[in-house]
């Protein structure tokens, strides 16, 4: 039995009321009138609690790829950026197109045991777009969902029947969506920046028309289809449509589209370059839009470590992607509800209860008799991005440098820290030590 723990003064993320929460075995309970001489108690003065985060993209990079990240250190960098649970692609090296790679990945994930951790299978063999995952099976493994992510399925057909096949799973089909014709060997938006540079351009219909396809595909087969990191705005205006026709379309964005546009890239810096890549203001104001009105579904990162030396390359070789677990909350909080675009509140619950929803995760909330996977945050509390200081192996962010306000306090998973911020006086005092244990 653990004891129980307190944190007295916390905010509630909804109510926004102040009040004590209570831990015991794991769960929340009620707070106590008189707790007994054993409990820790902590102050959290200034500090909202909410459900744990949930980041539906992430690149955990094992198997394979561990000099990019593993599964430990992307889950501890999760667990720092308040998350509870992530859900992780499949273009890993293998790929996880079988069984026994899902197997695997949820068996490394509970001996890190930092965060829950959901894993992705390939929607095709070798996400060569060739021939079937067999999504069945992966389903039963314990697959979340189905993705080709870092590539398109390129053939309607190979997604239409993706979508059939996938259908009685349940599952969505989390399309990563770009027209490899209109995309080219461009490396960046399509616009004045890369005409700058003189670098190619991938221009936003390259990920709408696709968009406009699967919605299409969506209607004719019944299955579902998730769009992955939109970033345009015609996209947004394709998912938008494709609710309206009451289609199961669903669809995420991240912070750096409503952050940043492809003017970030300035002098040729890799740091900014990812797929899909930043676009114009237009379009990063149609990304806040479309979160604003609700077209959006829910957040995610997609968080996409890469080494130094990768990154170092010229800008045409450099992979794409930037790591952003560690940004994700704080690029939220300043970003779109430091400027009243959004409450609070809701976004909160775009970064947990709607993907819980979207993947029928079960549900958690702060209230008694919920599971004790929370984050607990100081939405005031302004701090410098050191990438340095980051847990992920990945540095890869645009974002270096940047005051941001909203810090991670502490994270919990089934009532136990999976993360504390090094200068908060959370972690377990002794209880002789504790001046408040005892006070009745
Ligand atoms: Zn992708
Ligand atoms: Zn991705």
């Amino acid at each position: 039995m653990t004891a129980l723990t307190l944190f007295r003064n916390v905010t509630h993320w909804r109510t926004g009321e102040r009040f004590t929460l209570a831990i015991e075995d794991g769960v929340v309970v009620p707070a106590p009138e008189r707790p007994g001489a054993h409990a820790r108690v902590h102050d959290a003065r200034g500090a909202v609690v909410a459900p744990g985060l949930v980041d539906l993209h992430v690149h955990l990079r094992e198997p394979g790829q561990s000099a990019k990240e593993t599964i430990e250190t992307g889950t501890r960098a999760a667990a720092a950026g308040g998350f509870t649970s992530i859900a992780c692609m499949p273009n890993t090296d293998p790929v996880v197109d079988t069984p026994a790679w899902v197997e695997w990945i949820k068996r490394r994930a509970e001996s890190a045991a930092n965060c829950n951790v959901l894993p992705i299978a390939a929607v095709t063999v070798g996400q060569r777009g060739e021939q079937l995952a067999p999504l069945e099976a992966l389903a039963r493994a314990g697959a979340v969902a189905f993705s080709d992510d870092g590539r398109p399925v390129t053939s309607a057909a190979m997604m239409r029947r993706a979508l059939e096949y996938a259908r009685p799973t349940g599952l969505p089909i989390i399309c990563h969506e770009e027209d490899p014709t209109l995309k080219g060997d461009g490396v960046m938006h399509e616009g004045f920046t890369a005409t700058r540079l003189g670098l190619r351009g991938i221009p936003g219909a390259a990920e709408s028309v696709m968009c406009r396809r699967d919605a299409d595909l969506a209607e004719l087969t019944g299955g579902r289809v998730h769009f992955a990191h939109l970033s345009s705005s015609a996209s947004f205006d394709a998912l938008r449509d494709a609710k309206r026709r009451g289609l199961a379309v669903s669809g995420e964005t991240c912070p750096h589209y409503w952050v940043l546009t492809d003017e970030a890239v300035g002098d040729y810096d890799t740091h900014a370059k990812m797929n899909p890549p930043l676009r114009s203001e237009l379009d990063r104001e149609a990304c806040i839009a479309a979160i604003v009105d609700g077209t959006i579904d829910c957040f995610t990162t997609d968080h996409a470590p890469h080494t130094a030396d990768e990154k170092s390359r010229p800008f045409t070789d450099a992979p794409f992607g930037i790591v952003g677990l560690e940004t994700a909350l704080a690029l939220t909080l300043t970003h779109l509800v430091l400027p009243g675009h959004i409450k609070m509140a809701r976004a909160v619950e775009l970064w947990t209860e709607e993907p819980r929803r979207l993947f029928g995760l079960p549900e958690v909330s702060v209230e008694a008799g919920s599971p004790a996977d929370l984050v607990i945050f100081d939405p005031q509390a302004e701090w410098t991005v050191d990438p340095e200081a980051f847990h992920s192996k990945g540095r890869n962010t645009p974002f270096a440098g940047w005051r941001l306000k909203g810090r991670v306090l502490a994270t919990l998973l089934g009532g136990r820290f999976t993360h504390v911020a090094s200068d908060v006086h959370f972690e377990r005092p002794s209880v002789e030590s504790n001046p408040h244990v005892g006070a009745r």
